[in-house]
């Protein structure tokens, strides 16, 4: 059906009408998405099966992800792509008037993540199937995802998010596969053998539903399963429990994702989130190892499972659990092939981010996982005792369980073969600091693997302009290598490329002026330098560092008449936490400046402020082409990689950052020339932390541009605001600036100036444009994606 044009319009007029009960004239965008949707779904489906036989034969080694957060964002136009059926469809669509961009825009975004862990996830999905690897991902089928964001006054106000409103084509219900996972209870043990036999009673028990996502690769006829478990009543609810109150307790499970980045609130709930996930997806990947191997012993030989971050760490007990309760083994072979077959990737070290449990609360919930965690604590401090006898600080400091408190990422370097950090910053500072004691005791077990992200949707999908400009100018070898994008250089000083490059650039900063005039009513000038910064709203990442460029640039216009700068247009997209208060007075002081300075007559040519709510990934997609600038100014050493400046580089936008995370990468790949670097140095950050030194207000009274700026946040500069700004200034005079903002201003504001006198230099920028697209090869998760499979999975 996707052979031709005919036959695809056919096929698609007739499946119309089929599935919708109208005719064609009668049908709406959303029906003819369905449609085209189910199309692809049965295009893919005798190969999806064709790839679960193989799988089943059981040749290959098999690699689950398993991840608490997948954000997957929109799937119908990256699996066209994928299939290489885009133009095709675009075009028979075309001839039935219908826009494809329009019928996008009817489906919803899997907003079932935070941020750049799931959206790593995603992207990982994307590179395995399209390296056709056997690589699948576990998650849960959360009814709604992260929060959709409304701005009110300036206030960002939360609503529940409803992906699933109009079903879900891409998915299969497979209640046959359901599972039952169990809760509370009490763990009896007799005496068989020698042996002890433990059991789970009195359990409340709830059912794991499978919902499987067909994850399409690139011109590859593996297809692999996304594995995505919601939670039902069991069919044996408790006896002594109200069947509505079981039932809402039950739904509960999987009804919203955790719209917390960091932190773990509502801990039961998001502690049997954890478990659900694990107990479900360990018993569906055993079941399926089961049907051609007699035992587990050799498990760790053809099974994989990675896990990303700590949420999913309860893997570890819980694999114990089946291999010693339910297949008999002892505790050493069981844990040879536990930490055989496990894998985990830290994602960050901010310390209050890093999770762990209150045993009170984990050990009634999971009472025979929680013995399990002892054992190997028991064990795990043993063989310390024997490494460093008498270090009971350094004992207590690595400890599983210590203090009343289950450490998850104690728990999961202990019980893996690798632990990887996300960029070679990041896990440098793994090694030498937060995890130094462990690195000691293990040290092969910790190596990096740099994220990526899925050139197929960041460049192939969200700017098919550049990706045509590309193919015409280097060929498409690139597509399946994308070290070939370092060909470009050769171009970077061609006069004629350069002009189609600008060209693509003015043309998608037009489309996204035409966004914001639609979205926000601003009219913003296509002619501006576009700064942009989208990203989670969180202090380290220091959104407010931007704003208070802004306000410096405001107040000089209003000081010094002559003072003109290039016309600049800052864009902002970010969430912030529901109960992360100073973020939200963060986004709130954006509004108030953007109300200030987009209509004050002295600044308003000048500089434009844009805050477009409800970031998501079919925004990024909308404005990371149309880019010139890339906001990457966290706090040296906070940031753990970020994929953001990945997305926006190979989009032919310069970084403007500090040397943090993947930044590090991006400079080295680059050259410094192509990009603007300012600030502390992860080193220099750390040195502050350890032995202090800083005191924010030898700044405030140091820099008249900063007094003014801060004096403003509280003076009733901003009207209607009355205190709001006050804890703005607070933390950056009370608290002394925990994330170095005031020490980092003057860098900052020259670097913008570099970046600024760049820009003006036409030729200069669109070489460097270019030299960023060039180099940004090496940032495809296709190579993260390789380095995991030969270094971490053996596949
Ligand atoms: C890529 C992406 C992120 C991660 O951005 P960072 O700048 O790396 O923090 C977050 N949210 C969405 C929607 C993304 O696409």
């Amino acid at each position: 059906m996707f052979t031709d044009k005919k036959a695809f319009k056919a096929a698609f007029l007739q499946r119309l009408e089929q599935s919708s009960g109208l005719s064609f004239e009668h049908s709406t965008l959303q029906h003819q998405y369905q449609t085209l949707g189910m199309m692809v779904r049965e295009h893919v489906s005798t190969n999806w099966i064709a790839s679960n036989e193989e799988s089943r034969k059981g040749d290959h080694k098999e690699v689950y992800y398993l991840s608490i957060e997948f954000l997957l964002g929109r799937l119908l136009v990256s699996s066209l792509v994928n299939l290489g059926v885009k133009d095709l469809v675009e075009d028979g669509l075309s001839d039935l008037g219908i826009n494809l961009s329009e019928l996008e825009e009817a489906e919803a975004d899997a907003g079932l993540g935070n941020g750049g862990l799931g959206r790593l996830a995603a992207c990982f999905l994307d590179s395995m199937a399209s390296l056709s690897l056997a690589g699948h991902g576990h998650g849960i089928r959360y009814k709604h995802g992260l929060f959709e964001q409304k701005i009110v006054n300036g206030y960002q106000v939360e609503l529940p998010e409803q992906w699933l409103r109009n079903g879900n084509v891409w998915e299969i219900r497979k209640a046959d596969l359901a599972v039952e996972v169990p809760y509370w209870g009490e763990v009896k043990w007799t005496e068989k053998d020698g042996r002890m036999i433990f059991t789970h009673e009195k359990a409340e028990t709830v059912l794991a539903v499978p919902f499987d996502m067909p994850v399409i690769g690139f011109d590859t006829e593996r297809v692999n399963t996304l594995r995505l478990w919601g939670a039902e009543p069991a069919k044996h609810f408790p006896p002594h429990k109200d069947f509505m109150q079981y039932k809402r307790d039950t739904e509960q499970i999987s009804e919203f994702l955790y719209p917390d980045d960091m932190s773990d609130e509502g801990k039961i709930l998001r502690l049997k989130q954890q478990y659900f996930l694990v107990r479900s997806s360990l018993e569906s990947i055993l079941r399926d190892y089961k049907e051609d191997h007699d035992d587990l012993t050799e498990l760790h030989e053809h099974v994989a499972i990675h896990i990303n971050d700590t949420h999913p760490a309860l893997a570890i007990p819980e694999l114990m659990r089946i291999l010693m309760d339910e297949e008999g083994m002892g505790w050493e072979e069981a844990w040879s092939i536990v930490t055989g077959t496990i894998s985990y990737t830290n994602h960050t070290i901010l310390s209050e981010a890093l999770e762990k449990w209150s045993v009170d609360l984990f050990r009634p919930l999971f009472p025979r996982i929680f013995l399990i965690i002892e054992e190997i604590n028991r064990r795990f401090c043993e063989d310390l005792w024997e490494a460093y006898p008498g270090d009971w600080d350094r004992i207590e400091s690595m400890a599983v369980i210590a203090h009343g408190f289950v450490k998850m990422a104690h728990l999961s370097i202990v019980g893996s073969h690798s632990i990887n950090g996300v960029a070679r910053l990041h896990t440098e500072i793994l090694k030498m600091r937060e995890m130094k004691n462990f690195h000691e005791f293990y040290p092969d077990r910790f190596n990096n693997k740099t994220n990526g992200i899925t050139h197929r949707r960041w460049l192939l999908q969200a700017n098919p302009e550049l990706t045509s400009l590309i193919n015409e100018t280097i060929g498409t070898g690139w597509v399946k290598d994308t070290e070939k994008l370092n060909d470009l250089v050769k171009h970077a000083d061609d006069a004629a490329f350069q002009y189609k490059i600008d060209q693509i650039k003015h043309d998608k900063k037009r489309i996204l002026a035409d966004l914001i005039q639609e979205k926000n009513g601003i009219q913003v000038n296509p002619d501006s330098i576009f700064d942009v910064q989208i990203k989670r709203l969180h202090a380290y990442k220091r959104q407010l560092l931007n704003i208070m460029h802004v306000m410096h640039l405001y107040n000089k216009m209003k000081e010094d008449s002559s003072f003109k700068p290039h016309p600049q247009t800052f864009i902002f997209g970010a969430k912030a936490a529901p109960g992360y208060h100073y973020a939200k007075k963060v986004i709130k002081l954006i509004h108030s400046v953007a109300n200030l300075v987009n209509y004050d007559p002295v600044s308003k040519d000048y500089l434009t402020v844009v805050f477009l709510e409800n970031y998501r990934v079919s925004l990024a997609e909308k404005i990371i082409p149309a880019t010139n600038i890339s906001e990457q100014i966290s706090t040296a050493s906070k940031e753990a990689s970020g994929t953001g400046n990945m997305k926006f580089m190979m989009n032919g936008a310069l970084t403007l950052g500090t040397l943090d995370g993947a930044n590090v990468e991006i400079e080295e790949l680059t050259g410094p020339e192509h990009i603007f670097i300012f600030g502390l140095t992860a080193q220099e950050v750390m040195k502050y932390e350890k032995h202090g030194g800083y005191h924010s207000y030898d700044y405030y009274h140091g820099d008249p541009r900063l007094k003014k700026i801060i004096d403003q946040f509280t003076s009733g500069f901003f009207p209607d605001t009355f205190y709001d700004f006050e804890m703005i200034s607070d933390s950056l005079l009370m608290e002394n600036d925990q994330y170095f903002l005031l020490k980092d201003f003057d860098a900052y504001v020259r670097a913008q100036e570099k970046a600024a006198e760049a820009y003006q230099d036409k030729k200069r920028w669109l070489n460097s444009s270019i030299h960023n697209i060039a180099r940004s090869g090496y940032f495809s998760s296709d190579r993260t994606i390789r380095q995991y499979a030969d270094e971490i999975w053996g596949l």
